[in-house]
């Protein structure tokens, strides 16, 4: 198994400018993992309720995803509620049921503690920090991903995480919230400064935008006629991301780069449908056009010395 995930497995109530569903597959680690999948092995650590479906292990099991770290447990999955009616970019959550997740105690198997790559997708930092330092040794690449609320009111906790990861990805509000500093350079070399190699700073319909300490990215979101559901769209990335870096071990700066227009491709499928929908029943050949439609979307000819700028 290449990547180990932990992060929240939950029942979404979601409303969107294009319609509402209810209790629809989601959290952080489905997401993160499902689009993943694509690319490598995932094994997923977490825990869900007696309330939880066997269609949706079925989900995870179809994509070969390992989900032995899966705990069903007495209790309700964790739940989430929130729209995006405001802004299309930003969730507004109603409602956050933490149900299982509050008593939840990872313990990893002796192949998980073993994953050479670790997503610590968006949970509470002390589980996320667990699940780190019960790993076999150090991976070869450790990122995580948090939110507002764990800013809110686990700060200290996500302060340690971050000082122990190689990457971290973070809404645009998120890094601005943390850092207390309006503009996304400053607030990323702060962040940069506090551990991490690199911060990719999450945009919407704007992109992502890596920072690291040697080069700087910009990876455009796909200009989408329609943007159905935005839930999962920054796991969705992650999982694109980090799925690409370690099916090829490429963590060089060329590496990152392609991997982020990797994890800008499956973002751009995520918001296509209502939940999981779109991610799930992904062709190899559709994510191949995708990425090749990014790959046009980004070239132009560089300047040489047969084309220059026209400066007077
Ligand atoms: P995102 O990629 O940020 O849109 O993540 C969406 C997912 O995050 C949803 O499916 C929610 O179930 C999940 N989520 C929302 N709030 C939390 C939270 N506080 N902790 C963990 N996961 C959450």
């Amino acid at each position: 198994m290449k990547i180990l995930v932990v992060g929240s497995v939950a029942y979404d109530n979601v409303e969107t400018p294009e319609g509402k569903r209810e209790s629809q597959l989601g959290g952080s680690a489905s997401y993160f993992s499902i689009a993943a999948s694509h690319f490598t092995e995932v094994g997923m650590v977490g825990v869900v309720g007696q309330d939880f479906q066997d269609d949706d292990l079925k989900t995870y099991e179809s994509h070969g995803i390992d989900i032995s770290g899966l705990e069903v447990v007495e209790g309700r999955t964790f739940r989430w509620a929130g729209d995006y009616l405001q802004d299309i970019n930003t969730a507004v959550t109603h409602e956050t049921q933490l149900n299982v997740f509050a008593d939840f105690s990872p313990t990893l198997s002796e192949a998980h503690a073993a994953a050479p790559f670790l997503f610590l997708a968006n949970i509470e930092p002390s589980l996320q920090l667990r699940v780190l330092d019960s790993m076999a040794q150090r991976p070869k690449l450790v990122a995580c991903d948090t939110m507002n609320l764990w800013i809110d009111i686990a700060r200290p906790s996500l302060a340690d995480l971050i000082s122990k990861v190689d990457i971290l990805t973070i809404n645009e509000g998120e890094a601005r919230q943390f850092t207390d500093e309006h503009h996304l350079p400053t607030a990323a070399s702060e962040l940069l400064d506090s551990g991490p190699s690199t911060v990719v700073i999450k945009r919407g319909e704007y992109g992502a935008a890596l920072f690291n300490q040697d080069f700087n990215f910009a990876a455009p979101a796909y200009p989408l006629a329609k943007v159905v559901d935005p839930t999962g769209a920054g796991d969705s990335f992650a999982g694109g991301f980090m799925g690409y870096i370690a099916a090829t071990g490429d963590t060089s700066q060329e590496g990152l780069r392609r991997g982020a227009i990797v994890g800008s491709t499956m973002a751009s499928f995520a918001v296509e449908a209502f939940g999981l929908d779109r991610l799930r029943n992904l062709t190899p050949t559709e994510i191949e056009e995708r990425f090749e439609a990014f790959v046009e979307l980004t070239r132009f000819k560089p300047i040489d010395s047969s084309n220059r700028l026209p400066l007077r």
